[in-house]
């Protein structure tokens, strides 16, 4: 319902802007004949009115097409943000079936598959996984956290990588304390674990005997990894867990298309090679021995942490 004083209205009526108002929506067309009705019978004289805003006069209801651009571009740019990284997301779940269901290095097929079978007697009632292993984390994660390979009784057993090992505790407990985890364990795919700005993944997605993969296991599989890191286009930092992890780094780095690092950076705890960081492995033989302690896996992610808010994005590797 529209209000407008008598007045007012003439004053309008009197003015060339009062005319193009009355002529704009539907409201306006209520208003003029309004208008027409009140001016034939008003015979008083009016002293001139400073029309208010116009807005305030007809109660015009639509912002300027300039704010309303301003409103809308956020919520376009969320949607297209939402979007595109659902569609990561996707992506990335393609490539993790994909990943499973990989059969491409005979040895390291039917070994895994043999541990699965007739399994460690402590784990004698659970089914184990028995197949390669994609990584997972954070999507956006800034930190990508590189190990050699899934443990036999370890993400072997349980589905994920360094999930119910020795290996894994220490690594999640780790970060945890540095805000990347959600909780400080890592027992099995359903333990509600959640990495925030963090992917964890391995060079070689099945379990090797031995641990040892050889080098033509490591080429078949490196592939898989540059795939799924280019498919976080937040990472800024590897950290790389030991020295077949850094080797394993610098080659996918490689594949990716990137010109090597001249002289080739050997790998040590803390080392620095951007975009990479050398971490001593959470093996048992390390941290039972005192060579890698909590400390020093603390500054690690600290130090990847500090450099994930400076360094640029690794880009599409
Ligand atoms: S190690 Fe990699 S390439 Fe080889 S079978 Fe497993 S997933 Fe496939």
């Amino acid at each position: 319902m529209i209000v407008v004083q008598l007045p007012i209205l003439l004053s309008l009526l009197r003015t060339a802007e009062a005319s193009t108002v009355l002529q704009m929506s539907a409201p306006s067309a209520e208003l003029a004949s309004l208008a027409s009705r009140l001016s034939s019978v008003a015979t008083f004289a009016l002293a001139p009115v400073k029309p208010p805003a116009l807005e305030l006069l007809v109660g015009v209801s639509e912002q300027p097409p300039t704010a309303t651009a301003r409103q809308a571009a956020p919520a376009s740019m969320k949607t297209r943000e939402n979007t595109t990284q659902s569609l990561r997301e996707s992506e990335l779940a393609t490539l993790a079936g994909e990943i499973e269901g990989c059969r491409r290095c005979e040895r390291l097929v039917a070994w895994r598959e043999q541990v699965a079978r007739e399994r460690r007697a402590a784990y004698a009632g659970e089914t184990y996984w028995g197949r390669p292993l994609p990584g997972f984390g954070d999507p956006a994660a800034r930190i990508a956290v590189l190990g050699l390979a899934p443990a036999a009784h370890g993400g072997n057993r349980t589905g994920r990588v360094f999930t119910g090992d020795r290996s894994g505790d220490f690594l999640f407990a780790a970060l945890w304390r540095a805000a990347l985890a959600n909780q400080p364990s890592s027992l099995a795919r359903n333990d509600g674990l959640a990495l925030r700005d963090a992917w964890v993944l391995a060079a070689v997605r099945c379990a090797p005997p031995a641990n040892k993969p050889t080098p033509q296991e490591r080429d078949n599989c490196l592939p898989f990894a540059v795939r799924e890191l280019a498919l976080l286009p937040e990472l800024r930092v590897i950290v790389c867990l030991g020295a077949f992890a850094w080797d394993a780094a610098l080659r996918l780095l490689a594949l990716a298309g990137r010109p090597p690092l001249r002289p080739r950076p050997r790998f040590g705890h803390g080392v620095e090679a951007a975009p990479l960081i050398g971490c001593f492995h959470p093996s048992q033989q390390n941290t039972f021995t005192g060579r890698l302690t909590e400390p020093m896996m603390d500054a690690v992610f600290a130090r990847a942490q500090e450099l994930a808010e400076h360094a640029p994005a690794i880009g599409a590797l």
